[in-house]
């Protein structure tokens, strides 16, 4: 069982952001911060990567939408867009979602650090990223 596609079939209540024919966009239910939006197509499909170009395009382009509704209405300082696509990379419910997620201050409850890490020989990490 897909909890995304049973609240797309309406079997289990959700908060209605906005919903088109493509698209539902819903409140997160542990609002990581006020005004925490999730927005997902309706067909199911697990992750970005798998996803159909309609789809992902839909999404997007509602998660864009969206994050100029959510700055204006809340007053948040930033938006963060993101999605998890795998476990390893925080991915919890393996249906397509867009996080949207209104900043109001560096100390809010998400954090996104880039530590410094290992240096990377960048033609090396060229080669492989373009599968050469
Ligand atoms: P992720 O970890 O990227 O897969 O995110 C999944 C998100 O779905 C989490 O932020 C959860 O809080 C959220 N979530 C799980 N169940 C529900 C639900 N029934 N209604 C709204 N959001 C949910
Ligand atoms: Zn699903």
């Amino acid at each position: 069982m897909c909890i995304f596609c049973e609240i797309i079939k309406g079997n289990i209540p959700s908060k209605k952001v906005y919903e088109d024919d493509k698209v539902l966009a819903i409140l997160d239910i542990s609002q990581v911060t006020y005004g925490h939006t999730l927005v997902m197509p309706k067909k199911h499909m697990a992750n970005i990567i798998e996803a159909d170009d309609d789809s992902a395009a839909a999404c997007l382009l509602t998660a864009k939408k969206l994050a100029a509704q959510i700055k204006k209405n809340t007053g948040c300082a930033g938006i963060n867009i993101l999605t998890n696509c795998g476990e390893a990379a925080g991915q919890s419910v393996e249906h397509l979602h867009f996080h949207i997620i209104p900043r109001y201050d560096e100390n809010d409850a998400i954090v996104l650090r880039f530590d410094p890490s290992k240096e990377q020989d960048l033609n090396e990490v060229l080669k492989t990223v373009k599968g050469e």
